[in-house]
């Protein structure tokens, strides 16, 4: 019983976008089954009986084709009565589809960043994305079905029980049964969704490596795609198994289904059989009746039991939909805070600051760092050093273990986090080109005027790329919307990602390799905007070229998530530390 109202919950949970963005549909879609079901198998049940009596006592072929008449005119009604309103249920049906997307796109943005690097958290959203609207649907087809049913066999059952009750009882009986086998089916179901858990992750991978770019080169530019299918089939094969484990146990009890229905069928006929004997259902009509009666009863049982043992495979997604909007993030929702940032040029400051991911070893660890307004600070390092780590906690993606991050004198987590971010311009070595035109890609921070967007395309060189298409400012730079939007290369990407922060009223620039994919004469020239002092917004630009770095205020070294050399060019070769050992490495490798 505590499972059954754990579903009908669960169930109500599925049906919730219908009653915020449809009650109406709702309403009229169950007022309509429930309604019109019954009517249509008392008529079944019915009529034939009717049709008997009345040719039985002698009425005319006019009177009972009449009567017949009436009778299929009101069942046609019945038919007729949804088909007014097909049209208003197809296009509220997308409409809640759409608002059940766009809510889980907006949970998705409310969803703290450590989250997206857990492919259990991509499961989870794929799984939302891909089954939320459908098993919406599913409920509330269930909730219909389930009233309909239940009216239908109330209405039914009540016409066979005038012969006897003993009926009744077997149909009780019955229903009792198959709810025992229905809750051992639905451990057995949990048990093997639990098992099923890992091996659909694993499936969801071969899934993205398949569809994204990123990946999708390496596979078809190498032989890594056999073993990838190696896995895959493993993984397959391991589905397999499980799949075919339960599947032994779930058939022994729908047999056990099957062998009620047929054994209660049977004795409900053979006790039909008995009063007709007996001479206690005299008259063929209503022989006819209940001969009828029973097999619509009994037919809307069965689908009453197999329509109950749905519920769970609907309360189980249910649950499984749920833990995506159970997801608990912490800085996203963080707008308790009032605190917004000024017009300002950021300072910047790190007090100890320590920093651990979960499920790893490396850490930042006593970061101690002050950055004044407008200082052009420059972060190399090895790869794994931690470069990109220090950027995303100066965005707030992540926050610190220990420690404090101090922005403009106040603790980064005061500040309303959104406003926050706005004010920061961020560049990252792979920047999102987005389905826009070339001006939105460029203003996707701050409106800009059209003068400023001829200067800003002038001074990073994004003239030659319309030129070169024979394109304006109106092009889109993907293909998504638009035939013919154009598609950038990386070193274009990159500039236009620079473009872009250079266009806005930002207190501090966060900018994370982003010239790595251009030319050195475009590279040159993005560092002398950058690192110039015509440029007046604090920076911190992770750079892997130290080349790049000469003319920043200051250049700090990180290595192993620890601050170990800071100072100008010239101090840090004077040093004679790793930062020099890296830069002439590098500046060997260039003569
Ligand atoms: P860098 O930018 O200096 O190359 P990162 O800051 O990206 O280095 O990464 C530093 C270390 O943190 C790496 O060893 C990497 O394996 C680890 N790391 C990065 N991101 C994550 C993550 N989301 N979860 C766990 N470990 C991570």
């Amino acid at each position: 019983m505590k499972a059954f109202f754990k579903n009908i919950k669960n169930i109500a949970w599925l049906c919730r976008p219908y009653w915020k963005y449809g009650k109406l549909y709702l309403i009229l879609s169950i007022t309509i089954s429930v309604f019109l079901a019954p009517v249509k198998d008392i008529i079944y049940v019915f009529f034939p009986k009717e049709v008997v009596d009345l040719l039985v006592s002698g009425k005319s072929f006019q009177y009972v084709a009449i009567f017949a008449s009436i009778i299929c005119g009101i069942e046609f009604i019945t038919y007729l009565i949804p088909c007014f309103f097909f049209c208003y249920f197809q296009r509220k049906s997308v409409y809640i589809d759409l608002k059940i997307k766009r809510d889980i796109y907006e949970k998705a943005l409310r969803i703290d960043y450590k989250y997206i690097d857990n492919p259990e958290y991509y499961n989870k959203y794929a799984w939302a994305l891909n089954e939320y609207a459908g098993q919406t649907h599913a409920a509330r087809d269930f909730i219909n079905n389930f009233l309909q049913y239940f009216l239908t066999i109330t209405a039914l059952l009540s016409i066979i029980a005038t012969i006897g009750p003993w009926i009744l009882l077997i149909e009780a009986v019955q229903l009792i049964l198959h709810a025992i086998i229905n809750v051992r089916e639905n451990k057995i179901e949990i048990k093997k969704k639990d098992e099923l858990i890992p091996i659909n992750r694993r499936l969801s991978y071969f899934h993205r490596l398949f569809y994204l770019k990123e990946y999708s080169a390496d596979l078809k530019a190498t032989s890594l795609s056999e073993s990838v299918f190696t896995k895959y089939e493993n993984v397959g094969k391991s589905n397999i198994e499980i799949v075919n484990r339960y599947a032994k146990k779930t058939l022994f009890l729908g047999m056990l289904h099957e062998s009620i229905f047929a054994i209660t069928e049977f004795i409900i006929i053979i006790y039909l059989i008995y009063n007709i004997t007996i001479g206690n259902i005299a008259e063929v009509g209503l022989y006819i009746t209940m001969m009828l009666a029973f097999y619509r009863a009994d037919s809307k049982l069965q689908g009453f039991i197999r329509l109950l043992r749905k519920a769970n495979e609907l309360s189980l997604n249910a649950e499984e939909i749920h833990t995506f909007f159970d997801i608990k993030s912490e800085i996203e929702i963080d707008t308790q805070k009032k605190l917004v940032p000024y017009n300002e040029v950021f300072s910047v400051e790190l007090r100890n600051v320590g920093f651990a991911y979960e499920n790893s070893s490396f850490a930042l660890s006593n970061m101690n760092i002050s950055i004044k307004p407008g200082e052009k600070l420059a972060i190399v390092g090895e790869n794994g050093a931690g470069k990109s780590t220090f950027i995303k906690l100066l965005l707030r993606l992540y926050d610190v273990s220990n420690g404090e991050i101090i922005i403009n004198g106040k603790p980064i987590k005061e500040y309303d986090v959104h406003a926050l971010r706005r004010k920061i311009g961020i560049a990252f070595q792979n920047p999102n080109i987005y389905a826009m035109t070339f001006s939105e890609n460029i203003s996707l921070y701050n409106e800009i005027s059209e003068i400023e967007l001829d200067k800003i395309s002038e001074k990073f060189g994004l003239n030659s790329i319309l030129k070169k298409n024979n394109v304006g400012y109106d092009v889109e730079l993907t293909r998504e919307f638009e035939e013919n939007g154009i598609i950038l290369s990386g070193g274009e990407t990159q500039k236009i990602a620079l473009a872009r922060i250079m266009t806005g009223d930002f207190g501090l620039l966060l900018l994370d390799e982003p010239s790595s994919a251009l030319d050195p004469i475009a590279e040159y020239k993005m560092n002398e905007l950058i690192l110039s002092a015509a440029n007046k917004t604090t920076t911190i630009m992770v750079a892997h070229r130290l080349s790049t770095t000469r003319n920043a205020d200051r250049i700090v070294l990180i290595d192993h998530g620890e601050i170990k050399e800071s100072g100008t060019h010239d101090e840090l070769m004077t040093l004679h530390g790793k930062y020099y050992e890296m830069f002439t490495k590098q500046a060997e490798n260039y003569i």
